[in-house]
């Protein structure tokens, strides 16, 4: 009989375990997958880490988050800075000084506030309701029409007028000339790979892989005091209050016999046009753009191809509409009666979380479970 048992080798998943273990439980991991890690998953190709289930960048103003990732990893310097292409016109990212220059021709500050508030004012929002009008609230039309509608169309499968304006606030506005895409004080790669960070996190903790829990739900589940799920909750409930919806993601990964193929760790394609929404060119995760990079001869490259999730499919993004909401508010309140089980993650509580934000999540979980029966 074991304390906990974690199903999902995940961030969640490897974080609690740690913290359990640490705290003197026993604790067992598995995971449906033969790989740990979950979607922060990478292995190596040519030499370099791959990102298998799409681009991870550990960002966070959480210095007790940056402190404790860095427990398990060596971090590099990698500042994220796509570039956004719009039919071959490059525009830099997030939006910011240089992009406003690139758009409009403007030179100052002053010049890009005014050419955005007359946007504004044109197209007569005052309280924006919904992505679109979030969006040019932010940036006026021009750029939401090339550099975020197409792009957020195609990765969301929804009008954005259809999708909750916090999605687009993820992204910072600057007037600066600054390319660094998040807001955080704290930014990089694990050195190796987050594979090996989260081995790292793993470490001395039992892990059994390939387990598919809700196949055999009850030989598990008398197999601990507390079980610790952090797969998708309506799966969970066997999607008694409906079908939760999420986005799913393909990859087409290639090794290209060439050093560099565009010169930057992600591309957007901005327009509706183009069927993938980014190319992510793996080895600018790591040495950063110079001439180490180089020194490998080929490049690895995936492109990234958004669609609606079906049964059989695997889910990355909650669609955090309205009506998902509140189906999730009755999975919620189900979950809430169910006090042996803790559900947790991006899938267990149908939340769309950067990984500082689980980790955090589950830091402060743990604080509270273990420190119940302390
Ligand atoms: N977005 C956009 N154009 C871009 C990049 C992002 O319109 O070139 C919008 C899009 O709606 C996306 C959201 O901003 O869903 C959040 O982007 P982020 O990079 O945070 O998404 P993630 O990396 O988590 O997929």
């Amino acid at each position: 009989m074991y304390d906990f048992l974690i199903v999902g080798a995940g961030l969640y998943g490897a974080v609690f375990a740690r913290q359990a273990r640490d705290a003197g439980k026993s604790v067992l991991v598995i995971d449906r997958r033969d790989t740990i890690a979950g979607n922060v998953y990478t292995e190596e190709i040519e030499r370099i880490h791959v990102h298998r289930y799409g681009a991870h960048i550990f960002h966070t103003n959480n210095k007790e988050v940056w402190e404790y990732v860095n427990r398990f990893a060596v971090f590099n310097r990698f500042t994220n800075s796509p570039v956004a292409n719009y039919h071959g016109e490059l525009y830099s990212l997030p939006f910011n000084m240089y992009t406003f220059n690139r758009m409009w021709g403007v030179v100052t500050p002053e010049e890009a506030r005014e050419k955005i508030e007359q946007q504004r004012r044109e197209a007569g929002i005052t309280e924006p309701k919904n992505l679109e009008e979030q969006a040019i609230s932010l940036v006026g039309t021009d750029i939401y029409e090339k550099l975020i509608k197409g792009y957020t169309e195609k990765q969301w499968g929804r009008p954005c007028t259809e999708l909750p304006s916090f999605i687009i606030r993820r992204l910072p506005v600057r007037l600066t000339f600054d390319n660094n895409y998040f807001n955080a004080l704290y930014q990089g790669i694990p050195v190796g790979g987050y594979t090996k960070m989260v081995r790292n996190m793993l470490d001395g903790i039992e892990v059994r892989l390939g387990e598919d829990y809700l196949q055999n739900r009850e030989k598990w589940d008398a197999m601990a005091q507390r079980v610790v799920y952090t797969g998708p909750i309506d799966a969970y409930f066997g999607y008694q209050k409906g079908t939760l919806a999420y986005r799913s993601v393909r990859f087409e990964t290639e090794v290209l016999d060439m050093p560099n193929f565009q010169g930057n760790a992600a591309v957007n394609y901005t327009d509706r046009e183009t069927p993938y929404t980014r190319i992510i060119e793996h080895k600018w995760f790591e040495f950063g753009k110079d001439a180490q990079g180089n020194d490998l001869p080929k490049t690895v490259i995936s492109r990234e191809y958004s669609s609606e999730w079906k049964v059989g499919d695997e889910p990355y993004y909650p669609v955090n509409d309205e009506k998902n909401n509140a189906i999730y508010a009755a999975y919620r309140e189900m979950a809430d009666s169910q006090k042996k089980v803790i559900f947790g993650g991006r899938l267990g509580e149908y939340k769309y979380y950067d990984m500082d934000k689980t980790i955090e999540a589950v830091l402060d979980r743990t604080r509270q479970v273990l420190g119940e029966d302390a």
